[in-house]
């Protein structure tokens, strides 16, 4: 039976919200567990497993045996799709309780947990359900003495490694494309946030999937994401976190059985505002979206701004007038949309890039209030710096907190220059009237995902992705995701 928020919230209150291994064993799992802190008020809310290399192990052998002889993979396309669909059923019944879980284990204000984050999982799932039975192979090109087919067959046993900052979502876009291909699917959910995690993966057994088909171990990254990168019988892990670990997995490959590793990691986005463009309310609204939508614990945060000079007195006017409506407070109230940090040591992390932005000399000119008063304390206003430089910190290293470095150019090669100058090639937005400037600014920037005139992840349809140590090795989401989880065959029919 699905839960209203007021009860998961009640749950949480009484520290009684759980997630736990679902392995497909008889033998024992590791029963060691790990409190679960709220970010929202540092409290305990529940408890979470602690996985072992042990409990990995077991999920990786149920995994093997379920692709080299299980149902799921030789099911019709068209029936997995049928059980896909019945889970996304499933979700939108359950969509308040998973909406609350995400909200009370991340802190996510609750409206953009049910109107955003749940609703695009929900998508997702439905998106990739339809590719089961309209995505074809080929035939190429041969003369009559032969029959050449490429096909497209699942990978076999893929670790899904998740970060925390959307939850529910990023297992949609990991596990959708991944087990719709008829892979074995294991899930490690970030230590920090896997309720949602693991009450969709119940939900996906009450559909119908078979247990061996999608597992979840809990735990640290350090003893289950390790295990899973290292695992000699793993064939792909797809994750998406923080470019340091991204890079251990590709170590784990290189020393163990060379896994596919496809990364999705940070990024440093730059929003630029040309002096032709339009600037009224809407525009406002896409600027200041792209900077603290989620605390701006967002990959694709556009952190940069980079304005003409004739537009940035009237633009940083109206985008202080603008931040009065991004009510700071706790996630539960429906009118908030600023909740706090993930955790104390991220909020000091935050904090650091604050105060070394000031001794850089960057001109604080919005923002930067510490709310002590709510809950935790780890909740951070948004915050704009003007005059920064490309030397600062600010510029540079991405920050996952509400700080939003602005900075001044003349012409647009200057413009596209700055955008350029970082190692990071998640997203970009511009705004300009001209086409023709359009075009050319979004060929010449180094990006996944390039939007003009408002910022925009695009979605389901389209790939996401970064350029350089954005990403690695595939995309997430649109077709493209498919090819992460099947590796191509050639079979050549000699007539
Ligand atoms: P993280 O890298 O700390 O953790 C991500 C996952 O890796 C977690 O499940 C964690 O347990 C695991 N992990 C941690 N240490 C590990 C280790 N030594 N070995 C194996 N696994 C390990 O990232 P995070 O803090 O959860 O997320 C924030 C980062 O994610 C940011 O840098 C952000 O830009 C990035 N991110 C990228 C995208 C994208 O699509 N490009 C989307 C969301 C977040």
């Amino acid at each position: 039976m699905s839960m209203t928020t007021a009860q998961v919230f009640e749950l949480a209150s009484n520290q009684q919200l759980w997630a736990g291994h679902l392995i497909d064993t008889t033998a024992p799992v590791s029963e060691t567990t790990l409190p679960n802190y709220s970010p929202i008020d540092n409290t305990c809310i529940g408890s979470i497993a602690n996985g072992s290399q042990q409990d990995v192990n077991t999920a990786v052998a149920a995994a093997r045996d379920a692709f080299e002889h299980g149902e799921w993979r030789r099911m019709s396309p068209a029936e997995r799709k049928a059980i896909m669909q019945r889970w996304c059923q499933l979700m939108h019944e359950h969509m308040d309780e998973l909406a609350a879980l995400d909200c009370v284990d991340a802190g996510k204000p609750i409206t953009e947990c049910l109107n955003t984050d749940l609703p695009a999982t929900i998508e997702t799932f439905e998106w990739y359900a339809e590719t089961a039975d309209k995505v074809f192979g080929k035939v190429a090109p041969t003369g009559a003495d032969a029959l050449g087919l490429v096909v497209q067959e699942p990978i076999g046993v893929v670790g899904a490694v998740l970060p925390w900052n959307f939850p529910a979502q990023m297992y949609a876009w990991k596990v959708a494309p991944a087990l719709i291909t008829g892979n074995s699917v294991i899930v490690k959910p970030a230590e920090l946030t896997s309720l949602s995690a693991y009450r969709l993966t119940q939900l996906a057994y009450e559909a119908g999937v078979p247990k061996a088909a999608l597992q979840l171990v809990c735990g640290l990254g350090e003893e289950v994401g390790a295990a899973l990168g290292q695992h000699m019988d793993v064939d792909m892990v797809s994750f998406t976190g923080s470019t340091e670990v991204g890079r251990l997995f590709l170590q784990y490959s290189a020393q163990s059985n060379l896994k596919e590793v496809v990364l999705e990691c940070g990024g440093k986005s730059p929003q630029i505002v040309f002096a032709d463009a339009i600037i009224n309310e809407q525009t406002i609204e896409h600027i200041l979206s792209a900077a603290f939508w989620n605390m701006s614990e967002n990959c694709s945060c556009g952190s940069r701004l980079l304005v003409h000079s004739s537009q940035k007195e009237a633009l940083l006017t109206l985008l202080k007038e603008g931040l009065q409506s991004w009510k700071v407070g706790h996630p539960y109230d429906p009118e908030v949309a600023i909740g706090p940090m993930i955790e104390k040591a991220h909020f000091e992390k935050v904090i650091s890039h604050l105060n070394t932005a000031k001794t850089e000399g960057a001109l604080l000119i919005a923002g930067g209030h510490i709310h002590d008063e709510l809950g935790s304390g780890w909740y951070i206003e948004p915050t704009v710096f003007d005059n920064v430089s490309p030397d600062m910190t600010l510029f540079k290293e991405e920050v996952f907190g509400p700080l939003l470095a602005v900075t001044s150019f003349e012409t647009e090669e200057e413009a596209i220059q700055l955008a350029n100058q970082s190692d990071y090639g998640l997203a970009a937005s511009f705004y300009t009237q001209n086409v023709h400037r359009a075009f050319r600014v979004a060929s010449a920037i180094k990006a996944g995902t390039v939007s003009i005139n408002g910022f925009s992840e695009g979605d389901i349809t389209t790939p996401f992705g970064g350029y350089k140590q954005s990403g690695f090795g595939g995309r997430d989401n649109g077709l493209e995701a498919l090819s992460q989880y099947t590796q191509t065959k050639t079979i050549w029919l000699v007539n």
